[in-house]
């Protein structure tokens, strides 16, 4: 007998493909839900964007809006991978964005660094070599609104298992058609 095949890693991003932060301020994505949350790295952002004011209670600062569709995680969840978080969310992602789309408590891809302003010498995403690092030996579709060519050809060059980086709109997040790509290509990966 042979071991049952591994399914491949579905590489989450939060803001952008569950929190569509890009849409219109007034005017909410339909099928969304509004949430206030304060996750620690949020507050401590805040208390780093103002060095000489006096610290303030938590409850005082202001919390980050977040647009959750609930309808997701069942989606998801349907969807033939191991979901993982791949944001700069972190941990938080289990504490606050799970719950919220009833998904389980999910592994985490821990950044050694997060430096959104380096310049990459290949013009790659600063995700897009730790990814392929967390991810060696394994397939994986990454959803993230950040991707671009140059992480496409760097990761095809660079993964041994097929990969597939599918970039998500941040102005409307994740939608049937990226769910029936993620299924689609899921499906082709594991045939034979
Ligand atoms: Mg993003």
């Amino acid at each position: 007998m042979t071991a049952p095949r591994q399914r491949p890693l579905l590489l989450l991003d939060v803001d952008g493909p569950l929190n569509p932060y890009a849409a219109q301020p007034e005017r909410r994505p339909h099928g969304y839900a509004t949430f206030r949350m304060r996750p620690p790295s949020w507050q401590a952002s805040l208390a780093a964007s103002r060095p000489y004011g006096r610290p303030r209670a938590a409850e005082y600062t202001k919390p980050l809006r977040v647009w959750l569709n609930p309808d997701h995680g069942p989606q998801l969840r349907a969807l033939p991978f191991e979901l993982v978080w791949a944001t700069t969310w972190m941990h938080e992602a289990n504490a606050f964005i799970a719950p919220e789309l009833a998904l389980p408590e999910l592994p985490v891809i821990e950044w050694p660094s997060i430096d959104l302003h380096r310049q990459d010498p290949e013009g790659l995403h600063w995700k897009t070599r730790q990814v392929a690092a967390w991810a060696a030996g394994r397939p994986f579709a990454w959803v993230d609104d950040e991707l671009t060519e140059a992480d496409r050809a760097w990761i095809a060059a660079h993964h041994d298992q097929p990969a597939l980086l599918h970039h998500v709109d941040p102005r409307r997040g994740l939608t049937e058609a990226d769910f029936t790509a993620l299924a689609d290509w899921a499906e082709r990966t594991a045939a034979p």
